[in-house]
């Protein structure tokens, strides 16, 4: 299987699954970026992350290329929130594209349907967990959005990362005005010459998010630091938390 990442709207991405001619679409928010990606394969499905209408305002006209099954969560689902949805899905429950198998995770938080797909060595979070950041937490609470990142954290540190948008340099910077550890500001200057090169920044290992990426690391001392200086305990992984989400969104 091989991953097309298909750049769509201003900084959003979504995702071609590659396999022997066929192919599903992650997120596809709008249509033409994702046919002309298509370039002659068979479209099998779509998979949403969640109900936003930068991740599936694309389906429709996707269907009226071609009717193929839209999985999105169980909670969109009973809500109708994805346009065309016929699937819903929760943690502990797989997907099958050709020979493989996608873990699905329950990810509530930026929204309360989020689900994240674990597939062939790759994450597709959605806007829970950017390179670097995370998403705002619109209709979950802190606790539960932090609850979610602990499980994506716990994941294979080996996964590669294919979030929603390309927020990394932004993302860095905040977290490099958090606490300027050496792997942050490295890796910010790494990603800025990325997107210098108009590359994305998308496709990179968990384990850069564990070194790097303030949001996964509560409980690591020098953001735990920085959450303090925002007046929040320390010890208290959701104050933490709570602290530098709400921080970001100021910044
Ligand atoms: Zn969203």
């Amino acid at each position: 299987m091989n991953v097309r990442t298909v750049p769509c709207l201003t900084d959003n991405y979504a995702y071609l699954l590659v396999q022997d001619g066929h192919a599903v679409v992650v997120d596809p928010s709008e249509a033409a970026p994702v046919l002309a990606a298509l370039d002659g394969l068979v479209l099998d499905a779509i998979w949403c992350t969640h109900h936003h209408w930068d991740h599936v305002g694309g389906i429709p006209a996707l269907l009226a290329h071609r009717a193929v099954p839209v999985v999105g969560s169980r909670y969109d689902l009973e809500h109708g929130r994805i346009d065309g949805q016929t699937a819903g899905v929760g943690a502990g429950d797989t997907v099958r594209f050709g020979s493989h198998v996608a873990r699905v995770h329950t990810i509530p938080g930026h929204t309360l349907g989020a689900i994240a797909f674990e597939i062939d060595g790759g994450l597709y979070p959605g806007d829970t967990l950017f390179v670097g950041g995370c998403g705002r937490v619109f209709e979950g609470t802190m606790a539960q959005m932090r609850g979610s990142l602990a499980t994506l954290r716990a994941l294979d540190p080996a996964l590669r990362v294919w979030c929603g948008h390309e927020y990394t340099v932004k993302n860095l910077e905040f977290a490099e005005s958090l606490a300027p550890e050496p792997e942050v500001v490295e890796r910010l200057a790494d990603m800025r010459a990325v997107r210098a090169r108009g590359e994305p920044t998308v496709g990179r290992p968990l384990a850069a998010e564990l070194a790097t990426n303030p949001f996964v690391r509560w409980d690591a001392p020098p953001v735990a630091a920085a959450a303090a200086r925002l007046g929040a305990d320390p010890a208290d992984p959701d104050a933490v938390f709570a602290a530098l989400r709400e921080a970001k969104d100021r910044w």
